[in-house]
C-alpha cells in the first residue's frame, strides 16, 4: 500500500489522463476505442519503472498513430485521370484503356442512385417513407406486402429492403428469409412497432442488417440506410479489384502506378516483397517478443496518415524463395476483399480495416505466383518497347526529366538525332527503359560537373553520337548476331526470362564416351528435359539425319547454354537444342541470324510457346533476321504491332525436322 505520493506518480498520472484524452479524440472504431482504453487502465496499475510499462505506452502511441478514420477524398474525374495518365506515359495505350475502365467502373459504382424498396402494409407510412427517402436522392419503390415486394424485386434486385414485420400473404420474416436466399447482397432493415421489438432482434439473427423502432426520427433511417449502402459499395468495389501489372522491369509499372494515385488525389506507397522474410513482416510479431513490429502494411498506411492510400506491392513473383510462412496466405489476407475489412495485424492485436485501399501488384513474371493468388488478381499485362518507342519515350520524356533533375536550364543540353539511339542499340540491352534512362542521366550528370567547373560557359551543349562516345566510353553491347560467323554446333533460340525476352546460343559438343548427356549453363528442369526430349528425337532419326548405326553406343553429347549465371529454364529452348544438335551431328553450320522458339515432342512436332512479343523484341535488339515461331503462336504473331514486324521475319512450323532444314547451311 502507498503512504506518499511519489513526484513520478504525478508525472504518471499526467500521461496517463494526456493519452486518455488522445483516445477520446482519435475517432477509433468504438471496440478499438474500448480496448485501447482498458490497456490504459491496466498500465495505471503496473510501475512506470517496469518494461510492460514502456511496452504498453508504446503500443497505445501506436494505436494513436493511426489514420483510423483519415481518408483522402477520391478525384473521380475520369478525363482528368486521362489526362494525367498521358502526362506522364508514352503510349501503353491498352494498358491506360484497362485503368481508366477499371477506374470508370469505381465512378459508376460511387455515383449510381441506390435503389431502396419500402414494404408497408399501412399505405400512409409507406407513402410518407417512400416521399423522405426520394428527397433524400435515392431511387425508391414501395410494396404492400411480402409478395408484391418480391415481384417488384424480379429481375432487378434493390440495395435494400425497408420491411414491415406484421403483414398479409407474405409477412416480413418470410421475405427476409426468401431475399437472404435470392439476392444475397440485398440489405434487409426491418421496421417495427415497440411491442414487436424481440421479433425484430430475432431477425437481425437471421441475417437482417438493422431495426428501426417505431416511433424513429427521419435521421436514424437514413443513418441506417447509409450504413447499409456503405457496406453494399465496399463489396461491389473491392470484388476482383486488386490490379496486378505483370511485364519486365522498366516498362512503367510502378510510374503508371504512381500517375494513379495522383489520379485518384490519394497517397502513394511501396512495399517490396522481394525483401520480405517472414510471415511476420506482413503480418506483424506479436507484442509479447522483444524488439515486436507491426507488418508492413499497417507501417506504411501510418507513415502516409491515410487509411485510403494507393499501395503497390512489387516483386510478387520474388516472395516465397526463402520466406519463412506461407506468404499466400498472408497476402491473401490483406488484399482479399473479404477479409481485409477486418485485417488483425499481430502487433496491433486488434482489427484495421483495409478495405479502401487500392492495392496494386507487379511482377515480372507470373509462373511463379501461387494460384490463389493469381485468381484474385485483374492481371495487365506489360511488355517490352520496340526501337521505335524507346526513342521517343527517351525523348520526350527521359531527357527533359534528366536535364532538370540535375539542375541544368531546359534549353542547355541537346540530344541530337542518332544519339539516343546509339545509346540504346550499343549501351543498353534490355526489355525496359531503365539502364536508358542511367545512361542519359550519366550524360546529364557530367554535364553538370562540366557546367559547375567551367562557370562562365552558357554554351548549348549538343549531344551528337560521337559525344555520346566520349561521355559513355567503349559501347558495351554489339550486335552478337551478325558480327560473329555461323558455327557447327552452334544455334540462335529465344527465350522469356524475367527481364523480358532474352537470345541465347546453345552449344552442342561430342566427344569419345559411352552414351552421356552433360548438361550445363544454369537450366532449369524443365530445359534439361527439352534437351533429353532433343537427343531422342534425333537418336529415333538418325538414319534420317545420316549419323551412322553405332554412333551414339561410343560418344557422350555435352549441351551447354552460356551465360551461366543467369537461371534459364522453360521448354521453349527445345527446338533450339534440337537445331544446335543436328548442326554437330551433321556438321553443317547454323545460320546464327535465325533465331528459334518452341517446344518439341519426342514425334518431332512443334508445340506453342509464350512471351512471343517479347521475344520477337529480343530478336531484334540482338540483330536476328528471321524467327521461327510454332505454327500454333498465330494468333500471337498476327497479334504484333506493324513496327514490330518491320526488318524481321517471322516463320511460322510446326515440324522439327522443317526448322532443322532451315537453320542448317
Ligand atoms: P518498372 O516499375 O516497370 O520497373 P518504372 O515505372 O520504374 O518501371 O519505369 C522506369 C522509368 O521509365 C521511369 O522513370 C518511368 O517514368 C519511365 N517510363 C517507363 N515507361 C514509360 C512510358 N511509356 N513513358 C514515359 N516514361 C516511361
Amino acid at each position: 500500500m502507498k503512504f506518499f505520493k511519489k513526484p513520478e506518480d504525478d508525472k504518471q498520472e499526467n500521461i496517463i489522463g494526456e493519452l486518455r484524452q488522445k483516445i477520446a479524440a482519435a475517432s477509433m472504431p468504438e471496440t478499438v476505442q474500448k480496448i485501447t482504453e482498458q490497456e490504459l487502465d491496466i498500465l495505471c496499475r503496473i510501475s512506470p519503472s517496469s518494461a510492460e510499462y514502456t511496452i504498453g505506452i508504446t503500443y497505445i502511441d501506436y494505436l494513436l498513430s493511426l489514420p483510423w478514420n483519415k481518408k483522402t477524398e477520391d478525384n473521380l474525374d475520369i478525363a482528368r485521370a486521362e489526362r494525367i495518365l498521358n502526362e506522364n506515359h508514352y503510349g501503353l495505350s491498352k494498358i491506360k484503356e484497362r485503368v481508366l475502365e477499371h477506374l470508370a467502373v469505381k465512378v459508376l459504382i460511387m455515383s449510381r442512385k441506390a435503389r431502396i424498396l419500402v414494404v408497408d402494409d399501412e399505405e400512409i407510412a409507406r407513402k410518407n417513407l417512400a416521399h423522405v427517402l426520394t428527397k433524400a436522392e435515392y431511387e425508391v419503390a414501395t410494396a404492400a406486402d411480402g409478395q408484391d415486394a418480391l415481384k417488384k424485386m424480379d429481375g432487378a434486385p434493390f440495395d435494400v429492403v425497408l420491411t414491415d414485420l406484421k403483414m398479409g400473404k407474405i409477412d416480413g420474416m418470410d421475405l427476409l428469409n426468401r431475399i437472404r436466399i435470392r439476392y444475397p447482397d440485398t440489405k434487409v432493415i426491418i421496421v417495427t412497432g415497440y411491442a414487436t421489438v424481440p421479433s425484430a432482434i430475432e431477425a437481425m439473427q437471421k441475417g437482417a442488417f438493422h431495426y428501426l423502432a417505431k416511433p424513429f426520427t427521419l435521421d436514424e433511417v437514413r443513418a441506417s440506410i447509409k450504413q447499409a449502402l456503405e457496406k453494399n459499395i465496399v463489396m461491389t468495389n473491392t470484388k476482383g479489384s486488386v490490379l496486378c501489372f505483370a511485364g519486365p522491369p522498366g516498362t512503367g509499372k510502378t510510374s503508371l502506378g504512381r500517375s494513379i494515385a495522383r489520379a485518384l488525389g490519394r497517397t502513394f506507397t511501396r512495399i517490396s516483397l522481394g525483401g520480405l522474410k517472414d510471415e511476420a513482416d506482413i503480418r506483424g510479431h506479436r507484442r509479447t517478443y522483444v524488439g515486436a513490429k507491426p507488418g508492413r502494411v499497417i507501417e506504411e498506411i501510418r507513415r502516409v496518415e491515410s487509411a485510403n492510400p494507393v499501395i503497390m506491392l512489387d516483386e510478387l513473383d520474388k516472395i516465397g524463395r526463402d520466406f519463412k510462412g506461407d506468404p499466400a496466405s498472408a497476402l491473401l489476407e490483406v488484399l482479399d476483399p473479404e477479409q481485409n475489412r477486418a485485417f488483425v495485424d499481430h502487433y496491433l492485436d486488434v482489427p484495421f480495416d483495409l478495405s479502401s485501399v487500392m492495392f496494386i501488384l507487379t511482377a515480372n513474371v507470373l509462373d511463379t505466383v501461387p494460384a490463389p493468388l493469381r485468381d484474385r488478381m485483374e492481371v495487365i499485362e506489360f511488355s517490352g518497347y520496340t526501337q521505335e518507342e524507346k526513342e521517343k519515350i527517351a525523348s520526350r520524356f527521359l531527357c527533359p526529366k534528366q536535364i532538370r533533375e540535375k539542375g541544368l536550364p531546359h534549353d542547355r543540353v541537346v540530344f541530337t538525332d542518332g544519339s539516343v539511339e546509339k545509346i540504346i542499340r550499343e549501351y543498353t540491352r534490355e526489355a525496359g527503359i531503365r539502364n536508358l534512362e542511367r545512361k542519359i542521366a550519366t550524360i546529364c550528370r557530367k554535364i553538370a560537373k562540366d557546367s559547375v567547373e567551367h562557370r562562365d560557359s552558357a554554351d548549348v551543349v549538343r549531344i551528337t553520337p560521337e559525344a555520346v562516345g566520349f561521355y559513355l566510353g567503349r559501347p558495351r553491347y554489339h550486335l552478337d548476331v551478325i558480327e560473329e560467323t555461323d558455327r557447327i554446333g552452334v544455334a540462335t533460340g529465344l527465350v522469356r526470362t524475367e527481364a523480358g525476352g532474352e537470345i541465347i546460343f546453345v552449344e552442342a559438343a561430342k566427344m569419345k564416351g559411352t552414351k552421356e548427356l552433360i548438361i550445363t549453363g544454369s537450366l532449369g528442369d524443365v530445359m534439361r528435359e527439352s534437351a533429353q526430349a532433343a537427343l531422342s528425337y534425333i537418336r529415333s532419326n538418325a538414319e534420317a539425319f545420316g549419323i551412322p548405326d553405332n554412333f551414339f553406343e561410343h560418344h557422350d553429347m555435352h549441351i551447354h547454354v552460356p551465360s551461366g549465371a543467369i537461371q534459364k529454364d522453360g521448354p521453349s529452348a527445345g527446338i533450339t537444342i534440337l537445331a544446335a544438335l543436328a548442326s554437330l551431328l551433321t556438321g553443317r553450320p547454323a545460320h546464327r541470324d535465325i533465331a528459334s522458339t518452341g517446344e518439341i515432342t519426342l514425334t518431332g512436332r512443334i508445340i506453342p510457346v509464350g512471351g512471343i512479343r517479347e521475344k520477337v523484341l529480343a530478336a531484334k535488339r540482338a540483330g536476328v533476321r528471321t524467327v521461327i515461331v510454332p505454327v500454333r503462336n498465330r494468333n500471337d504473331v498476327d497479334e504484333l504491332d506493324e513496327d514490330l514486324r518491320k526488318d524481321i521475319e517471322i516463320r511460322l512450323s510446326d515440324s522439327a525436322m522443317d526448322v532443322v532444314k532451315a537453320v542448317l547451311i
